[in-house]
């Protein structure tokens, strides 16, 4: 079959990584990719939220499945669209993309399927908001409704951090319509984790479980990001736990969107907290994460393009999860400055050189004369596998120092404390 994949990230390359092992898969495009992504697939140069002229693409070159990789085109009704075109393709609805689009509406639908998660309320007037953080003692997370480039939820310590959160957000506005309505919650302890299934309707299976370090620097420090690596399974979660988290999370949630009439179908990715009362929800995400993906896909044994296909035609409860019994560890290589300025156009070195690791690219182009170079905050990454966390680690930091690019960094602490 012809495949198109939507995107140009880090997860992109690993999936058409992965897709391009399937004995299924003929010819892979990807709209716009990456340098990388380059190497194994045919680039399309439409941006993904593009949506008609992606659209005409598939139809053009008659595309059997395409999978999406970010939500903007997810929310933006890239799925409707090509779903009218008799199209396949992966990834939920727009009216499902609206559970991570809105807050507000994944709180109030885990409220009603009774799906652990902070306790909360939604206000959408500023004095109503300031008088309910003003009559609780605690620390609160304050959070827009809308998309925000994960900075719009705000840890406060104290009532006036609560209050200080709340003016940005809704008198000034500082992310737009998405602060018009916000959720107040209470604060979970625990670690974080990601799991992520593959859902159609009511049917799910787990396809796998990852952590994730977004700060930008070593021990946690730092700006939070869109990640600087990950890991997978994850450490904390076992096959219990797995089962545990698609009964009383995922599957409820699927019931729940089926009764408002929203099949949802595509991967849910559950950003979970493993606090002492077991597993509570801190945010849905409708697509695969970046840059968990990167390393889940490796220890994948199952023929993806077959899963994503089972899932598209619905066609689940047949389907077998494999995995590899290792462990992966990416570590992202990002540009000076990330997640603030940074400057791009920097060759890499050093490509050539790694053996013994995976190397994903993410912000990656082409200058005039073909040479790799930087073009994103967030470069590239380097996976490797092993039988323990260490190993894969160990790997992974060896290979990483054979690549180079002026202005390089890295953190040092990926899977660390793991054997
Ligand atoms: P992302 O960048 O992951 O998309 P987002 O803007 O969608 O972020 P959330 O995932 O809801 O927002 O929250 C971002 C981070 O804030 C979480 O990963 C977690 O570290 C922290 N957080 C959110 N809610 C809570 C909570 N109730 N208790 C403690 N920490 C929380």
């Amino acid at each position: 079959m012809n495949v198109l994949v939507i995107g140009g990230g880090g997860r992109e390359h690993v999936l058409v990584y992965k897709l391009k092992q399937s004995p299924l898969v003929q010819k892979i495009y990807c709209a716009p990719g990456n340098a990388g992504i380059a190497q194994i697939a045919e680039l399309v140069n439409v941006a993904p939220t593009d949506v008609e002229k992606l659209r005409s693409f598939a139809l053009e070159k008659s595309i059997d499945l395409t999978v999406v990789g970010p939500e903007i085109p997810l929310m933006a009704g890239i799925v409707d669209g090509f779903k009218e075109a008799g199209l396949t393709i992966f990834g939920p609805s727009k009216a499902a993309a609206l559970l991570e689009g809105s807050k507000v509406f994944a709180k109030n639908l885990m409220k009603r399927c009774h799906v652990p998660t902070a306790q909360f309320e939604v206000f959408s007037s500023l004095d109503d908001a300031v008088n309910y953080v003003k009559t609780r003692q605690r620390p609160l997370v304050v959070k827009a409704d809308g998309l925000a480039q994960g900075k719009g939820v705000v840890i406060a310590q104290s009532t006036e951090e609560a209050v200080q959160a709340l003016e940005s957000l809704m008198e000034e506005r500082v992310f737009g319509s998405a602060g018009e309505k916000v959720v107040v919650e209470e604060l979970l302890q625990g670690p974080e984790a990601s799991v992520f299934a593959l859902c159609n309707g009511a049917d799910a299976v787990i396809l796998g479980t990852a952590m994730d370090y977004k700060r930008a620097f070593d021990g946690d420090q730092g700006p939070n990001t869109g990640g600087m690596g990950s890991i997978s399974p994850h450490p904390l979660i076992d096959r219990a736990m797995e089962e545990d988290i698609l009964e009383t999370i995922i599957k409820p949630v699927l019931r729940g969107l089926m009764e408002e009439g929203i099949p949802y179908t595509g991967v849910l990715y559950a950003g979970l907290m493993l606090t002492q009362e077991g597993p509570k929800v801190l945010e849905f995400n409708v697509r695969f994460g970046d840059p968990e993906t990167q390393a889940m896909m490796p220890l994948l044994e199952s023929d993806l393009a077959q899963l994503l296909m089972s899932t598209c035609i619905g066609n689940l409860s047949a389907v077998q999860v494999q995995w590899k019994q290792e462990k992966c560890v990416c570590v992202v290589a990002a540009s000076k400055g990330y997640p603030g300025h940074y400057q791009t156009g920097f060759p890499i070195n050093g490509l050539g050189n790694v053996r013994d690791a995976l190397v994903f690219h993410a912000g990656t182009t082409f200058d005039a004369t073909g040479n790799v170079v930087t073009s994103g905050g967030r470069v590239l990454s380097v996976v490797a596998t092993g039988k323990s966390y260490e190993e894969a680690r160990q790997k992974a930091y060896k290979e990483m120092e054979k690549i180079s690019f002026p202005g390089m960094f890295y953190r040092k602490d990926i899977a660390s404390g793991f054997d």
